[in-house]
């Protein structure tokens, strides 16, 4: 409490594995709007953090707070209607289908949900998907592919196509786990500039990235995970220059 605009809290967050402390005492607090970068060495706790957001795992002990619905406890499709998504680090998309049905697929059964009840709406809804989807994969540089399947594509391709599944569902919070990851440098930057445009769009994002150079390009704020806890918080500027951030990394 005390920020007004921090549209997700981590309220003292415990996970452990077996009698290993994934995380100890996390406590975060992500405002409306901004692209908050979570870093950290190998095995500091990033990923286990993003699944128990986002109802994958659940937490010893804390909770997850969005947008003053608890998230703690709810199940993963319940937290994506309240409006967040994410990219996996191991990217999840319908391997048999085409990158185009792949970004469909979220709107669809979105659209299914409302129009259960009345299929000639539904129908008529389908067109527009289609032509949102198309500029979402035009946006995210998979036109080229537009018909490929999804199982034919590279890694970072396929990660790009999750976050094409993300954008159409239009979510108010989106959690990166490694975007760039496995791309190559060129298209790392092409996705900078794309993750830049969204940011206009005023959507919320939390990032987690290994690649500094993504990270200091997009984040307005970054939180240090190490060992499981929070080490430093701040602006770019901080972080780049915390003795503790230095030697966390000196120690990978
Ligand atoms: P990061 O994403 O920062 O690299 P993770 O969150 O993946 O780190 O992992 C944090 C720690 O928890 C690591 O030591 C990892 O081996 C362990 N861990 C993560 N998931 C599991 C799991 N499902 N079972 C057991 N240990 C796990
Ligand atoms: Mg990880």
């Amino acid at each position: 409490t005390g920020i007004p605009d921090k549209v997700l809290h981590i309220d003292d967050v415990h996970k452990s594995f077996a009698g290993l402390h994934a995380l100890s005492d996390v406590d975060l607090d992500v405002r409306q709007g901004e692209t908050h970068a979570i870093i950290g060495p190998n095995g500091a706790g990033k990923s286990t953090l993003l699944n128990v957001c986002v109802g994958r795992l659940k937490p010893d002990r804390g909770a997850v707070i969005f947008d003053g619905d608890t998230l703690t406890g709810k199940a993963p499709h319940e937290i994506n209607q309240l409006g967040v998504a994410r990219v996996f680090q191991t990217p999840e998309v319908f391997l048999e289908l085409t990158v185009l049905e792949n970004v469909m697929v979220p709107a669809l059964s979105k659209r299914d949900g409302h129009f259960k009840l009345n299929p000639f709406a539904a129908f008529g809804a389908e067109k527009a998907i289609r032509e949102e989807a198309i500029e979402i994969i035009h946006n995210v540089g998979l036109h080229a592919q537009l018909n490929d399947v999804a199982s034919s594509m590279s890694r970072g391709d396929k990660r790009r196509l999750e976050l094409a599944m993300c954008l159409i569902q239009h979510p108010k919070l989106l959690l990166l786990d490694e975007p760039t990851a496995g791309m190559a440098r060129a298209d790392t930057n092409a996705t900078i500039d794309l993750l830049k445009k969204i940011k206009e769009g005023g959507m919320t994002k939390v990032i987690i990235e290994h690649d500094m150079h993504v990270v200091f390009s997009l984040a307005d704020r970054i939180s240090v995970l190490a060992g499981g806890r929070i080490i430093a918080q701040g602006t770019p500027e901080q972080i780049k220059n915390d003795p503790r951030v230095k030697e966390a990394y000196l120690g990978e």
